[in-house]
């Protein structure tokens, strides 16, 4: 078989899965446009500001839009937030105290907040360093929570803790809007006073209900993954509990400033349009994710998840037997890209990760991995996660020339 006859084959098989995710598309796509009605957006809040940044009508009600949409008391929508990273960091530094206890109840935390944290080297600025007390509980021997051992590490003393609905550089499945709310309903019945905290990175719009409407209390990602649209040009949001959400926006800026300062240098058409187009490019995504899983499954790899099981972050992993291999599948990716294109990769160092990666990124905004793209880190089993896709398009253009290399046709 040629690679378009695998391709048609496999979307063959994907016909009701893709009908699925589109009804879920379509259900996300319709509240935000109703948001958008209720809220009366007009063309001046698209406008940049300068200063100080007061009186930003457009930033005010584009974080009024996302607290909507995502069910929350509060939001802080900001391009100043370099990254998911800094605003999950901004959340936790805003809300905990020396002495704190935090828990990372699904096993450890994506690469970059280990570091953050301090887990293996506690070095002046991290968490543990001033103070916070951290431990982890691991995930249970199918990958999933590990809801008893769980239950049995929430005392009195826990002052948070912080849950990953998307696998990381794992092979764990993402966690599913029930798996949220049990783990929600667990750590509550054990100390109501405990906030609980969604690294929600890779999973918005992939399903019509988002972490806070399942108890939880404070939740942040990146703009430049699945809620920027592809349109976000950088930026970082938070949502959740008014209180919480002051506290942190007094960390971000200062005490009695928060969110009243911070002028929008970059036009918000970027963020209300990424926004508004955000459904759709995720559906794009997950489209392409299946796709990689199906061929490549047909090809033989061990693909996490399978291309019929639940979705809930817009991550494909793929494994494979060597480096070797992982760099030739990053390569090609980077090589179908609109950006960047003839770009050679290699394995190196990346600010924030401990470990060599490599990160095919040939995208319009930089690293915007809500545009195709791959990363894999240094380490056995040799995967590489496959995110993101603009167009289901450039999706299916990819999985040609890989089924070509790795098909042997
Ligand atoms: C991407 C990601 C982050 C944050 O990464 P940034 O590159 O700093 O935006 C955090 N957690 C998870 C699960 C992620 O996928």
């Amino acid at each position: 078989m040629n690679a378009l006859a695998v391709i048609k084959a496999a979307e063959q098989q994907l016909k009701e899965r893709f009908q699925q995710m589109e009804e879920v598309a379509y259900q996300n796509q319709a509240k935000i446009i109703e948001s958008f009605k209720e809220h009366r957006v007009r063309e001046y809040h698209f406008n940049t500001t300068t200063g100080y940044g007061y009186g930003d009508d457009g930033r005010d009600l584009l974080e009024s839009i996302y607290a909507h949409i995502f069910e929350a008391e509060d939001a802080i929508v900001r391009q100043q937030l370099v990254s998911g990273t800094h605003a999950i960091s901004a959340c936790l530094f805003g809300l905990l105290y020396p002495g704190d206890q935090l828990i990372s109840i699904i096993g450890p935390p994506y690469d970059t907040l280990g570091n953050v944290i301090g887990k293996e080297v506690a070095a002046r600025g991290t968490l543990i360093e001033r103070g916070i007390k951290y431990s982890e509980v691991p995930l249970d021997l199918n990958g999933g929570p590990d809801f008893k051992a769980i239950a049995e590490s929430v005392t009195d003393k826990t002052t948070m803790v912080l849950i990953q609905r998307s696998r990381g550089y794992t092979l764990r499945p993402a966690l599913n809007i029930e798996q949220i709310k049990r783990l929600v309903l667990t750590v509550k019945e054990r100390n109501q006073q405990t906030i609980v905290m969604v690294d929600n990175c890779y999973g918005e719009f992939t399903d019509t209900i988002e972490p806070i409407a399942c108890g939880a209390d404070i939740v942040a990602g990146s703009l430049i993954k699945n809620p920027g649209g592809g349109l976000a040009p950088s930026g970082g949001y938070i949502v959740g509990k008014k209180e919480l959400i002051n506290r942190i926006a007094y960390h971000i800026t200062a005490p009695f400033l928060g969110k009243s300062l911070g002028a929008s240098l970059a036009n918000k058409r970027l963020f209300f349009q990424g926004l508004f187009l955000a459904p759709h490019v995720v559906l794009q995504s997950l489209k392409g994710a299946c796709l990689f899983a199906r061929i490549f499954e047909v090809m033989g790899y061990d693909v996490y998840p399978k291309w019929d099981e639940p979705r809930g972050d817009i991550v494909q992993a793929i494994k494979f037997d060597s480096p070797k291999e992982v760099l030739e599948f990053c390569q090609i990716i980077q090589n179908c890209s609109p950006v960047d294109s003839d770009v050679n990769l290699e394995y190196a160092a990346v600010p924030g990760y401990s470990r060599p990666i490599v990160m095919a990124a040939g995208t319009f905004v930089q690293g915007s991995s809500i545009e195709l793209s791959c990363d894999a880190p240094f380490k056995e089993p040799y995967s590489v996660f496959l995110q993101g896709g603009l167009t289901y398009e450039h999706c299916r253009y990819a999985a040609h020339l890989l089924i070509q290399r790795f098909n042997g046709i």
